[in-house]
């Protein structure tokens, strides 16, 4: 295009001043305040500007060349997009469960619950209501927590990444820790085993091999300088074959001989024995306890499924100067955590109920065969006001755990597979994305599949409403409706 057109539409778009006179305009302006008005003005002309001087020739004479309506229009949505919160709810079509970047584990009834009554008011959060005096927030959850545990002593902090960094920091800075080569992990987002060491003042002391390490190992590496053997639950990958790791109660056994504690980094947290379910055995909490780590750190949201939050439990004696550590003043959790977490532990106080009444458990362990009756259901809705230009089929697959948990179990599901013929997967998906409220779902071999699995029985209604839209309304669709 033309420089001199560019330049000639440019000198056309209407000024703030004048857009702002306009009628209807000036009738939103009875509705929101000046400056949001003014503010969605001027993005929409940035945007005009930004198109006519770079988009081809078709978008660029578009935007040169509006209606009033067309400019009234732009405005409207310019604001609703202001106006819209930015975190909002979505609908996890992934089928993976523990969806770090969704947002982990979704909360019980009895969570939200809670979560809203203490965060509409004041409560006891540091009050003691028998005394009258000041209390501590952890008094909230410490005795739930060592009663499911069976552990001694115990507090939370913001999530397990600071309460690694905070056991760290007060049992071992300026000395040396003792850690298995294969259980230097990496979890998503940065969190690094030998990282963490480093900034928690704590001298990583590496033992054994990738794949194997033995009680000798540790033995060897033990100093006077040594103050702490970690283990840390392989929680996202899992070396298979010519393997071997030292139990943590042979560890326990060892690190006693010397007197010196273990610490165990579960990750995961899990309260409850999966296998029961079809699940890969993962170990618990209360395993841990038994096995007698003297110090053991887990997340909130991920197999416990509860809130974001760190646990540190175990024997008194190195709990007590753990929350006494000024660090941890700057790793506290917050009432709202507080009052989800409170509600989801005291759900493990009756076993028999943690897979109804807690979401991330139900999930994982619904059945496939219910599954497919329901993605089946599904699909029969869909295919009444199917489109032409799409194939859907009721397909066999797998939906994960995620959040870093069972990197190895596939969960046998159901999807809803729609396979567009005159578009690509990835902008179906990108149309699902960008539906209201967002659609996220996994494209495998272009297709787009829906995997009811992580999708509340709620949603649903929702969910089939965006997908038909976006099938209605993607180009090939419309093609085809004509
Ligand atoms: C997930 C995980 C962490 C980090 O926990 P967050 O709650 O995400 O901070 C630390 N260690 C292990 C082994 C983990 O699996």
């Amino acid at each position: 295009m033309e420089p001199e057109v560019r330049q000639r539409y440019l000198r056309k778009l209407p000024a703030v001043d004048e857009l702002l006179h306009r009628p209807p305009i000036q009738s939103l302006l009875k509705l929101h305040s000046r400056p949001l008005v003014v503010h969605s003005i001027r993005k929409v002309l940035e945007e005009k500007r930004r198109t006519i001087l770079q988009g081809g020739e078709k978008e660029a004479t578009a935007a040169g060349s509006l209606t009033p309506d067309q400019w009234t229009d732009a405005v409207e949505k310019a604001m609703a997009t202001t106006l819209q919160p930015s975190l909002r709810p979505v609908i996890n079509a992934t089928g993976v469960v523990l969806h770090t970047n969704l947002g982990r584990a979704p909360l019980s009834a009895e969570a939200l619950r809670n979560l809203v009554e203490i965060a509409g008011g004041y409560s006891n959060l540091e009050f003691n209501l028998e005394t009258g005096e000041r209390g501590s927030r952890y008094e909230h959850v410490e005795e739930l927590l060592c009663r499911i545990s069976g552990a001694e002593s115990a507090l939370v902090v913001n999530n397990n990444a600071g309460a690694v960094l905070l056991a760290l920091n007060t049992l071992a800075e300026g000395k040396e820790v003792i850690v298995s080569r294969g259980q230097l992990v990496e979890i998503g987002g940065s969190f690094r085993i030998p990282d963490v060491m480093r900034k928690s003042g704590a001298r990583l002391v590496e033992v054994g091999t990738t794949n194997r390490t033995h009680p000798g190992d540790y033995e060897r590496a033990i100093t006077a300088e040594t103050a702490l053997l970690l283990k840390v639950h392989a929680s996202n990958f899992r070396i298979l074959g010519f393997a071997a790791e030292v139990p943590l109660k042979d560890l326990v056994a060892l690190a006693g001989a010397r007197g010196l504690p273990v610490m165990e980094d579960l990750g995961s947290g899990c309260f409850v024995d999966l296998s029961a379910y079809g699940i890969e055995h993962e170990p618990t909490v209360q395993e841990a306890v038994q096995a007698g780590a003297d110090v053991v750190t887990f997340s909130g949201d991920k197999l416990l499924g509860g809130p974001q939050a760190g646990m540190i439990l175990g024997k008194k004696k190195f709990i007590d100067p753990i929350k006494k550590n000024p660090l941890n003043r700057a790793l506290r959790i917050d009432k709202l955590t507080l009052a989800g977490l409170e509600a989801t532990l005291k759900i493990y106080l009756d076993p028999s109920r943690v897979i109804k009444a807690l979401p991330a458990l139900g999930m994982m362990t619904w059945p496939a065969e219910e599954l497919k009756k329901r993605a089946g259901r599904f699909r029969r809705k869909l295919g009444r006001e199917l489109p032409a230009g799409y194939q859907v089929t009721l397909r066999e697959d797998s939906s994960q755990v995620g959040g870093g948990a069972l990197p190895l179990q596939a969960l046998p599901t159901w999807v809803v597979a729609i396979r567009p013929l005159l578009l690509s997967a990835a902008s179906l998906e990108e149309r699902l994305r960008k539906s209201d409220p967002p659609v996220i779902a996994r494209v495998k071999e272009e297709e787009v599949l829906l995997d009811l699995r992580t999708v509340a029985g709620e949603e649903e209604a929702a969910l089939l409403e965006a997908v038909k839209k976006a099938l209605w309304n993607s180009e090939c669709g419309i093609r085809n409706a004509e």
